[in-house]
């Protein structure tokens, strides 16, 4: 189908590692996984995202089941997991929740590189504060988390769309200025200069970006609360040593956030080249009926992650095969499915033959399944009661008795 794919196990090994190390990062900052649905009711993405954005009037995957319910494959998580926070009481915990996700969203996009109309995401979400340690923490997270996997060239880009109060005022500033100006631009945003004018901001449209470039900035026009919060997140950033730049235009698509907003590209992505985004949304549980409750949050685009991480070439999967067990003549079955069964529950990935061959086969299925060792038992090796420990990048062959092959190959794949 169109814009899907399957993800074959040649590259799904780094998809995992990729997942270990976000699951990793996520756990020392005390986020715990949370797993909603894939299919939502439509109002719920209506209602959050916003009527007028382009995921709710272009891109959703929206149908009615038998009862005729409209319902939508989620086009992305942050909604969901509001929900369930509402839906569940959680707020009633008190504190602080600190959520994750990984999981395929739905978007019906025009495909092109590292952008898929099933595509997948790693996301965090932080309810229950609006301290601005919060967004330069969470941040300080992301750096930590692209170290690992040993990406380096991206930009972190930061903007603030203020709260309700201020903006309004933004708003009205936006529209006088739009009125001189939208009947120049697309139809969408001829639309949205009335409806929507915020989202004018998000068009993609080649013609409109010079106009778009010159309408005012929300950053200009933030309320001193909205301020303060903006340069405290930004003194923390420095603090830490993140390094960032200001993105007046960065208002990121969806109606729900509030005060800060940001992105992360890289170079290696081309044109459009986010591969991470999010921000504050303190306003979206009141959106959905839950009691006010400020939140902030990331959605990585693991599709585009991997992406960059192939080309920096930075991360190995971690799907090597440890040791390949090649046997000779019926009488070696039986060892020989010992020894796979105790290596195997020692945590080792073993490999072993179905039926007795000749050792020269056997070692040419063991390299071409890219086995570090092989365990050669025949005839001689069942008499000796040592088995034949093959390193297969040296050649070199040790004997090592049945009970000790484990420790020994393990020894041996630490030193690398
Ligand atoms: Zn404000
Ligand atoms: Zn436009």
């Amino acid at each position: 189908m169109k814009g899907t794919r399957d993800l074959l196990p040649a590259e799904t090994g780094l998809w995992q590692r990729v997942e270990d190390e976000a699951r990793r990062i996520l756990g020392a900052y005390n986020f715990r996984e949370i797993r909603t649905p894939i299919l939502e009711q439509t109002a719920l993405f209506a209602r959050s995202v916003g009527a007028d954005t382009d995921i709710v009037t272009k891109e959703m995957y929206t149908f009615e089941d038998r009862t005729s319910e409209s319902l939508t494959l989620r086009p992305e998580a942050t909604a969901s997991v509001v929900r369930a926070y509402i839906e569940h009481n959680l707020f009633n915990e008190g504190g602080i929740h600190k959520l994750y996700y990984i999981g395929p969203m739905f978007r019906r996009e025009r495909p092109q590189k590292g952008r898929y109309r099933q595509f997948y995401q790693i996301g965090a979400e932080v309810l229950g504060s609006d301290h601005p340690t919060i967004d330069a923490e969470f941040l300080e997270m992301l750096v930590l988390f692209l170290g690992r996997l040993g990406l380096r060239e991206y930009n972190l880009l930061l903007n603030s769309v203020g709260c309700p109060k201020c903006r309004a005022e933004y708003l009205k500033v936006l529209r006088q200025a739009l009125d001189k100006v939208k009947d120049k631009m697309c139809g969408d945003c001829q639309r949205r200069a009335a409806t929507n004018p915020l989202r004018v901001l998000d068009c993609k449209v080649e013609t409109d970006q010079p106009i778009i470039e010159s309408l005012p900035h929300t950053l200009d026009h933030l309320c001193p609360e909205c301020r303060q919060h903006f340069d405290r997140v930004t003194g923390e950033l420095q603090q830490r040593g993140i390094p960032y730049q200001i993105a007046p235009r960065l208002v990121r698509g969806l109606d729900y956030y509030t005060r800060t907003t940001f992105e992360m590209t890289s170079n290696v992505l081309g044109a459009q080249n986010a591969f991470l985004g999010g921000g504050r949304y303190d306003g979206l549980s009141e959106m959905l009926g839950g009691p006010p409750t400020p939140g902030f949050g990331v959605a990585i685009g693991e599709d585009r992650l991997i992406l960059a991480v192939e080309q920096t070439a930075s991360l190995k999967p971690d799907d090597r095969l440890d040791i390949y067990v090649a046997w000779m003549g019926e009488g070696a079955l039986h060892p020989a499915s010992q020894l796979a069964r105790e290596l195997r529950r020692d945590g080792l990935s073993v490999e072993i033959g179905y039926e007795p061959m000749k050792l020269k086969k056997s070692l040419g299925i063991a390299s071409r399944l890219g086995a570090r060792f092989t365990v050669i038992i025949g005839e001689g090796e069942l008499t000796a009661g040592r088995f034949q420990v093959k390193d297969m990048s040296t050649g070199q062959q040790e004997e090592i008795e049945p009970a000790r092959v484990a420790a020994v190959v393990k020894e041996k794949l630490q030193k690398g």
